[in-house]
């Protein structure tokens, strides 16, 4: 837990989201300015701040990350989705919370630049 973070604050119910699957390594809801219909963030429940350090410190819950994913777009968007990490101020990270945008339900474009 981070003190000033807004998605440690989600997890811990403090501020509210539309919570779409928890478990004991993650924590999946909706992104309240939606991009794509079906617009989720996975996060971890230890407070790490980008992927890779996900990956360094927090390897199973990178892990179940990704597991989380699929299932929401198994449930949502017929298994197919796109998972974006935005990965510094430059990238468009703009909660350093580590989060995996799930998006699908659409034909999606390709131009992230
Ligand atoms: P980033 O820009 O860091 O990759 O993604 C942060 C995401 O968090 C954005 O897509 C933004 O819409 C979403 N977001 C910001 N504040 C809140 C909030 O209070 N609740 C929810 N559900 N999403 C938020
Ligand atoms: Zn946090």
């Amino acid at each position: 837990m981070s003190e000033d973070c807004l998605f440690c604050k989600i997890i811990d119910g403090d501020i509210p989201a539309t919570k779409v699957l928890e478990n004991e390594h993650v924590v999946a809801f909706r992104d309240i300015a939606p991009k794509a219909p079906v617009h989720v963030l996975v996060i971890p429940r230890t407070h790490v701040k980008d992927v890779a350090a996900a990956a360094a410190e927090v390897p199973q819950e990178l892990a179940a990350m990704a597991l989380a994913a699929q299932e929401i777009a198994d449930a949502e968007c017929g298994g197919e989705f796109r998972w974006v990490f935005n990965t510094g101020a430059s990238a468009g990270q703009s909660v350093f919370h580590v989060h995996g945008h799930v998006l699908g339900g659409t034909e999606l474009e390709w131009n992230p630049a």
